[in-house]
């Protein structure tokens, strides 16, 4: 539990450093959050034009992944990480091994993209 939580630290700030540079106006460095490739291939294709979109874009994935980490630092403070917050239920290892962050089991997380996508 405690490689989990320096995991979720580290990523967390990262993500404050990062968001930190689009405050003071400096571009996106490119560094990419490792594993992201998403966002590499992003800065592969889309060049200056599109800049401050792509910017804007990446903000906004940061500060909700930011979010995430932080409401998963605060379960396992309150040690309930690794619980499903829907359902109760223990998230499999494997998944949290991927996503960290991870707030809900499998089966909720695919009804709850279910529901969003019927709303949509
Ligand atoms: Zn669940």
């Amino acid at each position: 539990m405690q490689d989990v939580r320096s995991q979720l630290q580290r990523q967390r700030d990262d993500i404050v450093a990062r968001l930190r540079d689009f405050q003071a106006g400096a571009p996106d460095t490119g560094t990419g959050l490792e594993g992201d490739d998403a966002v590499r291939d992003l800065g592969d294709h889309v060049q200056h034009h599109t800049r401050r979109e792509m910017g804007f874009m990446t903000r906004q994935r940061l500060v909700s992944r930011l979010q995430r980490l932080q409401a998963a630092l605060e379960r396992i403070e309150r040690g309930v990480y690794g619980v499903c917050v829907e359902c109760g239920d223990a998230i499999a290892p494997k998944r949290l091994r991927a996503i960290p962050e991870a707030e809900t089991c499998v089966s909720c997380q695919e009804r709850m993209e279910r529901q969003s996508r019927a709303a949509a």
